[in-house]
């Protein structure tokens, strides 16, 4: 089968990456499958676009062979877009997706629910060793929930309403979630490239 290396240790992530490229017909490997330990790229940018280059291209040139790096995040309007590229630590460390949410919630406390429109962002890049990056967005629609329901997905999902439904993304199916997600709006726009880079090089 084809392979793509997907830049990244998160469960959630590579979990949905496998769904969306078996639709392809592609093993999406993640760095949880490799057998030996790729260290952490240190994710300095301020932007979602530099950090997931940095992922992809450190990746991509530390084992010779295509890489995708998502780097995504939830932007909260009330909060004037955090916590956008810092979603993952915004409690601190370690990284901890509860604390984050209750972080979340207890700041929006009396914002009212028209005011809690947000938004999650996908930045993904490919980086292939010797040619150009490429980089495509994806975002996902809707609101901050008063209060955290579900047991789906991972990080925000159990507190983040997508437009036009009544339920948290933690609520919804695995399918339906990657139908709307921003990463899947992201995936959307590489699928010539996936196809291209898959089979061209893995572990
Ligand atoms: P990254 O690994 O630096 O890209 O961090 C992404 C962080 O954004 C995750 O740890 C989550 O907190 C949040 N996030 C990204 N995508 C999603 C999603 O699909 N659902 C819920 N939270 C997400």
């Amino acid at each position: 089968m084809k392979q793509v290396i997907i830049a990244t240790k998160n469960r959630g992530k590579a979990t949905e990456f496998k769904d969306f490229f078996a639709v392809y017909g592609i093993e999406a490997v993640s760095l949880l499958d490799l057998k030996r330990d790729i260290p952490d790229v240190e994710e300095t940018g301020i932007t979602f676009e530099e950090n997931a280059v940095l992922k992809a291209e450190e990746i991509a040139a530390r084992l010779s062979s295509p890489v995708l790096a998502d780097d995504s995040g939830l932007m909260v309007d009330a909060l004037n877009g955090r916590p956008g590229v810092y979603s993952a630590r915004y409690a601190g460390e370690p990284k901890d997706d509860q604390a984050n949410i209750d972080k979340l919630l207890g700041e929006l406390r009396t914002v009212p629910e028209a005011e809690r429109t947000a938004r999650f962002v996908s930045v993904i890049a490919i980086a292939i060793p010797g040619e150009k990056t490429i980089i495509r967005k994806g975002y996902c629609e809707g609101s901050i929930a008063f209060s955290q329901t579900g047991e789906n997905g991972f990080g925000y999902d159990p507190i983040f309403i997508p437009e036009h439904y009544i339920k948290t993304m933690a609520q919804l199916s695995k399918d339906e979630k990657n139908r709307i997600s921003h990463r899947k709006n992201a995936i959307a726009l590489l699928e010539e490239s996936i196809k291209t880079i898959a089979g061209r090089g893995s572990e």
